[in-house]
């Protein structure tokens, strides 16, 4: 229920007015975002390479309707991805984009304009030395992404997508994309989805990330790990290592600021630990969906504003 409201209003542009001219949230958004700028990105993924962790960074914005603002942000990462490359982290870094952020939904043409869009990156990802992701949103974006994917990888074959666990139609996209250099993030999912496509249920949810593991971890692909959860995370590692699966045919992932503990026990113990850095202006529907993810945040984020 509690979810449900938060990420309702993830979507509101009313609370959002109101999160965002309070002065007093900067400081809880501090704890999931890593910064506004650039600079800011790099000095974040330094410091994460310094820990022995890799990196993918994700430029904040989604559900854009305006084809110059899709069109800056494809701006915001090919300047992103000269930095990594200048600053000699391109091979620690990589980046995640929201197809939604580069033009998935504008009126008109929008699955081309991001198709065109999510190129241009891949070609600065590609001159830089390093690989893309593509976020998954909600279900009414799957096929379209998982399309736009197909293309991409036509020229790009190491451009990765996200998968989300929820989802009933997951372990089927799971078996389509566990073949050789397919690079599958699979988490458990973000957003507010209807009983009609989601598990609704914590528990079915979790059994059905564990079935979608087994299906990438056997498989030929490259699986990414992403979750917080210390149960998937031991079932992920038992699984590699009956699927006889080195230590560099597969990682885990772990958002910026969430069990930051965590991150640094998994890199020490010879496993891959790769960071989603999120950073920007736009962190709006970001940090709710951060908020409906742990209750607990909720209250902190509330008695940070009480407090003061
Ligand atoms: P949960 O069962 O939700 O959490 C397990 C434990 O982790 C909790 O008990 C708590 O200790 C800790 N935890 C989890 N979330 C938080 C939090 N917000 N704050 C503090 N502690 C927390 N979702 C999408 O829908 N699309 C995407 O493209 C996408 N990309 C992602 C990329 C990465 C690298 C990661 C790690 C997650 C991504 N997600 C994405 C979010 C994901 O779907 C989940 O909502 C989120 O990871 C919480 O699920 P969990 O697996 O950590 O397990």
């Amino acid at each position: 229920m509690l979810r449900s409201t938060l990420l309702a209003a993830a979507r509101s542009q009313g609370v959002r007015r109101l999160v965002e001219a309070n002065p007093l949230t900067k400081p809880v958004v501090a704890r999931f975002v890593a910064g506004t700028t650039p600079e800011d990105a790099v000095r974040a993924t330094r410091a994460l390479r310094d820990q022995n962790m890799y990196v993918t960074l994700d430029h904040l914005g989604e559900d854009t309707l305006l084809a110059q603002q899709a069109a800056d942000t494809v701006h915001a990462y090919q300047q992103m991805l000269q930095a990594l490359s200048a600053e000699g982290l391109a091979d620690r870094a990589e980046v995640s984009v929201k197809l939604s952020a580069v033009g998935q939904f504008l009126p008109a043409d929008g699955e081309k304009i991001a198709l065109d869009n999510a190129r241009l990156i891949c070609e600065a990802a590609a001159a830089a030395g390093t690989t893309v992701t593509l976020d998954m949103e909600d279900h009414t974006t799957t096929d379209s992404t998982l399309g736009i994917l197909r293309d991409l990888r036509v020229d790009f074959p190491w451009v990765g997508a996200v998968l989300q666990a929820y989802l009933h139609r997951t372990e089927q996209d799971c078996r389509d994309l566990a073949g050789e250099g397919s690079r599958v993030r699979l988490c458990k999912g973000a957003y507010s989805e209807p009983a009609s496509v989601a598990y609704q249920d914590k528990a079915e949810v979790d059994r059905s990330y564990v079935r979608c593991l087994k299906i990438l971890m056997e498989g030929d692909g490259y699986p990414m790990v992403a979750s917080h959860d210390p149960r998937m995370v031991a079932i992920a590692a038992d699984l590699a290592a009956r699927s006889g699966r080195s230590a560099d045919s597969y990682e885990f992932q772990m958002l910026f600021g969430i069990r930051a503990e965590e991150q640094k026990r998994i890199a020490s113990e010879g496993n891959k630990l790769r960071v989603y850095v999120a950073y920007g202006d736009e962190w709006y529907g970001y940090f709710m969906r951060r908020l409906a993810e742990r209750p607990a945040n909720l209250v902190f984020f509330l008695r940070s504003l009480l407090s003061q």
